[in-house]
This record gives C-alpha cells, sequence and structure tokens, in this order.
C-alpha cells in the first residue's frame, strides 16, 4: 500500500494560507519578517517536493532522475527547517553584530549545516544518505539528519534561554512550540516512515508562530502604519542589552498639541499619516534600511545600525527640510514645528531610560531652531550623568546637607523699598558640581523626587521666616516655588501646612509660585490643592506669565494673587509690537485686581518702563542676584536702611 499525500496537501494549502496572510498584513519588511517567509517558502517547496516523490513511489516509477531530484529535494529543503528557525530566533533578539564579531560560534552555528551539504553532495556517489535504485531507502548515513537537527534545537533552546528577557510567555511558548512538535513528528516518521506527519508538524508550528509571534497589530500602528511605541521600546532595550550600537533621529512635532486643538482630531490624523508618508518616502530613498516608529503625540522615530554620521545628517536634513516649510494637508496649509535631533546610541545616550526620557520632552527643554541638532549639543555627558543619577544626588545632598536656600530680593515701585524675596534651591553637587536649578528641577521631577526637594526647601523658608532676624527685615512675604509634580500631589497641603504649623508661621508671610504649564494643566488634584490652601490663607503666584501656552481662561479662573511677567517675554520690551502687547497685558492684568511681578530686570531703562506702566513689584540682577540667606539679610538691611 502506497503513503497517503493528504496530511501533505493540508499542509500545503496551511502554508498557502500564511504566506498570503503574510502579504496582506504587509509583513514582508524587517529581519525577522523576511526570515518568517522563507521559513513559509522553503516548507512549501519541501512538501511539493514529498508529494511528488511519494506519488512517484506510489506509481512505482522507473524514472530514476526525477526520483533521485524528488527525494533530495525533499530531503534537502525540509532539513533546512531547523537551521531556518535558529536564524528566525536569532533575528528576534537581534544579535547579529554578536555573531558576526564571534568566529569561534559562527564555526559552531555552521558546522553541522555544512556536514549535511558535503553529505547530500557525496550521496551522489556513494547513496550512504539514500537511495531510490530499490524503492526510496535510507542509508547508514541518515542518522546525520537526526542528530544535527537535534544539534539545532538544541542552539535554538540555548537562544531563548539566554534571551529568555525579550519574550514575554505566550512568545517564548509560540517560538518553543515548534521543538515539541517537530520532535514528536519526527520520531513518529522515524519508526513508522509511512505516516507523512513532518511537513504538516510544521506547518502547524508555522502557524502558531505567526498567530504568537509575527502579529503586526502589536508593533504597526494602524493610523500610520509605523512601529508602534510598544515596538520601539522593546526594540531598543533589546539594542541596549546586546550592546549594539545604532543612530537615532528623533522628530518631536512640537506644534501638534496646537494643530489637534485648532483643527480637530480628524484633521491631526491626516497630518499624522502626512508625517509618516514623509519619512517612509525618506526612508525608501535612503535604500530602506531603517526602523520608522510612530510612539504618540506627533512623535517619530528612525533607526539604523552603526554610528553613520554622514547618513543620519541626510535623513534628518531631509526631514527637516520636507517638514520645516509650509505643508498642504486636506487643502489646508499647516507649518509644523519639527524638533530634530540625533542621538548616536549608546555613546550620547548610555542608557534605555535616559533615551525615553530624553526623546519624551527635548523639545520643550530646548528652543526650537529650526536646525537639526545633536543629542550631545543638548545634553552634555555630565547633564546625562546628573539625569541618570539624580536619585542618589538628591539623597546625597539632604544627607550632607548641601543644598541651600538663595534669596532673590523683589522690589516694590509704590513703597519703594524690597518687601519680599523669591526662594530659589541651590546645588553643589561634590562630583557634578554646580546643578543649574533648571536641570535639577525637571530631573527631579521624572524620578519623583522633585517632593523631597519641595518639602526641603518649604521647611528653610518656614525656619527663616519663624527667626527674629526675619522680623527685623520687615518684609512681607517669602515666594515659594511649587513645581507641576508637586502641584499634582494630593499630599502637598497637608504638608504645607504641617510645617508652617511646626514653624507658627501665618499664611500671609508666604505666597506660592505656580507656573503657566501647572495651571493649564485642568487637573482635579491640582485645582483641589489650590482651593485647600486658599482656604487656609495661602496666596498664590502664576510664574513664569507669558511663556507657554496661555489659558487665558485658566488664569482668570485661578485664584491668582500675583501674576509673574517672564523674562523671556519682558526681555522684548523693546520691540514696539511687544511692547505694546505687554502694556496691555499689564493694564488687564491690573483691571482685574491682579499685583504684577516684572522678572528678569537687569537695566535701570527696563525699571524706568515698567514702573511707568505702574507695575506693582520688580524683581532682576539689577537690585540683585538670588543670593545665600546671610548676604539676603544683609542686603535687605542696609537697602530697606538707606530708603
Ligand atoms: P523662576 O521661578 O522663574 O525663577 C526666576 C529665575 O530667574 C531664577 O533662576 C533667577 O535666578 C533668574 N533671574 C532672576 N532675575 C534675573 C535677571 O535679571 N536676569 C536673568 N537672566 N535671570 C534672572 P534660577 O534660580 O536658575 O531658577 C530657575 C528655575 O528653577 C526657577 O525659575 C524655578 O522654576 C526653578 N526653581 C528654582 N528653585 C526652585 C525650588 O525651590 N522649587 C521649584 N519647584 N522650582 C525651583
Ligand atoms: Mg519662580
Ligand atoms: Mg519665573
Amino acid at each position: 500500500m502506497g503513503k497517503s499525500i493528504s496530511l501533505d496537501i493540508a499542509a500545503l494549502i496551511l502554508l498557502a494560507i500564511l504566506l498570503v496572510s503574510c502579504i496582506l498584513r504587509k509583513m514582508t519588511s524587517g529581519t525577522s519578517n523576511r526570515i518568517f517567509l522563507l521559513i513559509i517558502i522553503t516548507a512549501m517547496t519541501a512538501t511539493v517536493f514529498d508529494i511528488t516523490a511519494v506519488s512517484l513511489d506510489n506509481a512505482h516509477s522507473s524514472n530514476m532522475p526525477a526520483l533521485y531530484v524528488a527525494h533530495l529535494g525533499y530531503l534537502l529543503t525540509h532539513y533546512m527547517s531547523a537551521p531556518l528557525h535558529l536564524i528566525f530566533v536569532i533575528s528576534l533578539t537581534d544579535t547579529w553584530h554578536k555573531l558576526r564579531k564571534n568566529p569561534i560560534l559562527q564555526i559552531i552555528l555552521v558546522l553541522p549545516l555544512a556536514v549535511m551539504l558535503v553529505i547530500f553532495v557525496a550521496n551522489i556517489g556513494n547513496k550512504m544518505l539514500f537511495s531510490v535504485e530499490n524503492g526510496y531507502t535510507r542509508g547508514p548515513w541518515f542518522v546525520f539528519m537526526y542528530a544535527t537537527t537535534i544539534l539545532y534545537i538544541f542552539f535554538d533552546i540555548v537562544y531563548i534561554v539566554l534571551y529568555r528577557n525579550f519574550f514575554s510567555w505566550e512568545k517564548m511558548i509560540a517560538i518553543g512550540a515548534v521543538i515539541p512538535i517537530g520532535v514528536a513528528a519526527m520520531f513518529i516518521q522515524m519508526f513508522i516512515p509511512s505516516a507523512l506527519l513532518e511537513m504538516f508538524g510544521g506547518a502547524i508550528s508555522t502557524l502558531i508562530i505567526s498567530i504568537g509571534i509575527q502579529r503586526p497589530e502589536d508593533q504597526i500602528d494602524s493610523f500610520t502604519r509605523l512601529g508602534k511605541f510598544s515596538a520601539y521600546v522593546h526594540d531598543m532595550k533589546r539594542t541596549y542589552y546586546n550592546h549594539k550600537h545604532v543612530t537615532v533621529i528623533m522628530l518631536n512635532i512640537s506644534n501638534f498639541p496646537t494643530i489637534q486643538a485648532m483643527l480637530g482630531f480628524d484633521y491631526a490624523t491626516e497630518v499624522l499619516k502626512v508625517v509618516a508618508d514623509k519619512i517612509r518616502e525618506i526612508d525608501r530613498r535612503m535604500r530602506g534600511s531603517a526602523d520608522l516608529y510612530y510612539l504618540d503625540n506627533c512623535r517619530f522615530r528612525v533607526v539604523f545600525s552603526g554610528a553613520n554620521q554622514e547618513k543620519a545628517d541626510r535623513i534628518a536634513s531631509m526631514l527637516n527640510h520636507d517638514l520645516k516649510h509650509k505643508t498642504i494637508i486636506n487643502g489646508f496649509e499647516v507649518t509644523l514645528s519639527p524638533h530634530i535631533v540625533i542621538a548616536s546610541c549608546p555613546d550620547e545616550i548610555g542608557d534605555f531610560k535616559t533615551l525615553m526620557s530624553f526623546g519624551a520632552d527635548f523639545h520643550k527643554r530646548h528652543h526650537y531652531t529650526g536646525q537639526v541638532m545633536r543629542a550631545g549639543e543638548i545634553y552634555n555627558k555630565n547633564q546625562l550623568d546628573i539625569h541618570n543619577n539624580i536619585d542618589a544626588i538628591i539623597d546625597r545632598a539632604l544627607e550632607n546637607q548641601s543644598f541651600q536656600v538663595y534669596y532673590q530680593p523683589i522690589y516694590s515701585i509704590p513703597e519703594g523699598r524690597f518687601v519680599s524675596a523669591e526662594a530659589l534651591i541651590r546645588l553643589i553637587d561634590p562630583q557634578h558640581g554646580f546643578i543649574s536649578p533648571e536641570l535639577l528641577i525637571t530631573a527631579a521631577e521624572q524620578s519623583g523626587a522633585i517632593h523631597k526637594i519641595g518639602e526641603f526647601v518649604f521647611k528653610k523658608v518656614c525656619q527663616f521666616i519663624a527667626s527674629d532676624e526675619f522680623d527685623k527685615l520687615g518684609l512681607s512675604y517669602i515666594e515659594v516655588n511649587l513645581s507641576v509634580a508637586q502641584m499634582m500631589n494630593g499630599d502637598l497641603p497637608e504638608m504645607i501646612l504641617s510645617v508652617m504649623d511646626e514653624y507658627n508661621i501665618t499664611p500671609d508671610k508666604l505666597n506660592l509660585e505656580i507656573t503657566e504649564t501647572a495651571a493649564a494643566e485642568d487637573q482635579k488634584v491640582m485645582t483641589e490643592n489650590l482651593e485647600k490652601l486658599v482656604r487656609a490663607g495661602l496666596s498664590f503666584s502664576l510664574d513664569d506669565y507669558g511663556t507657554g501656552y496661555s489659558n487665558i481662561k485658566r488664569v482668570i479662573q485661578l485664584p491668582l494673587k500675583i501674576i509673574k511677567l517672564d523674562k523671556s517675554f519682558v526681555n522684548e520690551n523693546e520691540n514696539p509690537k511687544m511692547w505694546i502687547f505687554l502694556k496691555n497685558t499689564v493694564k488687564m492684568l491690573k483691571d482685574m485686581n491682579m499685583e504684577i511681578v516684572v522678572e528678569g530686570v537687569e537695566t535701570q531703562e527696563m525699571l524706568d518702563a515698567f514702573s511707568d506702566l505702574q507695575c506693582d513689584f520688580i524683581q532682576g540682577y539689577f537690585f540683585s542676584k538670588p543670593i545665600p540667606k546671610k548676604d539676603f539679610v544683609a542686603f535687605i538691611a542696609n537697602a530697606n536702611k538707606a530708603s
């Protein structure tokens, strides 16, 4: 009785469906996708050879060359499935560069295949593997096929175990399933050669991989058809873990929230698609070797292997050129603000966490210049180290008491004397030297250490206010900065009120500064905090007014006493249009009964100009920089005595 080919036909149909589905789901680019396609095609070829060979056998064909070719084709292509699976696993771990550097490992992995290929060739003369002369029979060397296949399965297991961190449980099972299925099919067929199970078993394992691993919905964003945030996270983690060198081109379009707010969701989605198309087109022009991702909030990434500066510059400048000029979307003209930064990893950005936090907001921390930047220009090594070690730096500073609170005097124009001051943190770290408050505060906000700093500053200020020394200065109050993260923390009012209680401070001696970004955040907790503190008698200032997105409605709604005009806004007072704007802003705020502090006043001319506008308070280097408490006490005692 001949062998039945029905399982082979089933396998062929299954594989054909898989192939079509991969093509329809556009899973044809990227190394692992391509290897997966190769696995399917090889398995289909093996099945076709098997069907041919079995049919010839069943028909007792005497066409020896045809019989030989059919059996050889089957054995060879079928044999390839184990090495191909290993190649697939290696590509999932993205460790080619390691393999390239390790000739011994290369030899170990290639040797079994090379031996088998020699055996295949030798079989033409010696027929030790198989022969077809008296019907298909296996020769004594057939055992090498099994032995080397088992070796490849072993290599597979080693790789999966070594890189288990890269795979979730489901993925491990999906890649690993091929092993028991393959082994079972192989054993059954070894002892019952008439059971044509191997091809069918192979097709089933390929299907499991397709369902468990090669899922585009896990990896591809449906709007932009670029890699998803989760894929970027996975790939970049793997890159750092493998110490692989890559270049990341980061594109953050900073005015996307405004476009979305003004033109609506559908239009904003169109913007994403247009940007994604541009990126794809540029990648194609550069021979399409980069991995492309869309993260969220109009943040895109182009990643390619190696540190090819010239290539990175070309891609980045093409992107910048194409995006920064007016783009027509759905017939509307829109001007995008593409912030582009090239980062060579791990040289410029040494670890995954920093890559992510840097990428999240470099466009906010660095003024938009319209030029492509290098990560190293924005973030020097020292700053990066500070970011990476911020928790340790802050703990060390709190322990060694190396944080200091400086005070910058605030002058009242109507009273003609200094009436208050702003408390500002200073830190000289033994390892990193002076750390600018901006860097310190942003890093601390990201790490969560800001709450410790906030409490420290607040205590120091209360301690100062409670002292006799402060009493004698005749100052009305001290302004303390609260960062956005502090305002979002539900425990903030309790901390503030209990410290005030501890030092027996009345609320009129304090003023709390919040920034415009905090005010724009329509957070329930933040509003509740504000209301609680206002009910307890505390007053608030809005800091840095004129920067960021001024949400005037929120400004009107919030219980604010003072508005602090930001120095960047104030510094432009020589621009006639800006001056008109400043004049009217001041008038509007005064009409709303707000008090106004002008920040960053550095010259007599500026002082005169803002005095003429009837602003209430002046703060700036013209009077004094922020200075240590001791100097501040001497400064005020001296200045106010003179006035
Ligand atoms: P800010 O609250 O707007 O503080 C005013 C900043 O402007 C201070 O920078 C001050 O030194 C600087 N400044 C004042 N007058 C002039 C001037 O005439 N010319 C120029 N060029 N600059 C002037 P500093 O101390 O570097 O602080 C930067 C920012 O860091 C602060 O901006 C504030 O947002 C934050 N910060 C500082 N200390 C604290 C703190 O204790 N807690 C929190 N949450 N943030 C703080
Ligand atoms: Mg301030
Ligand atoms: Mg300010």
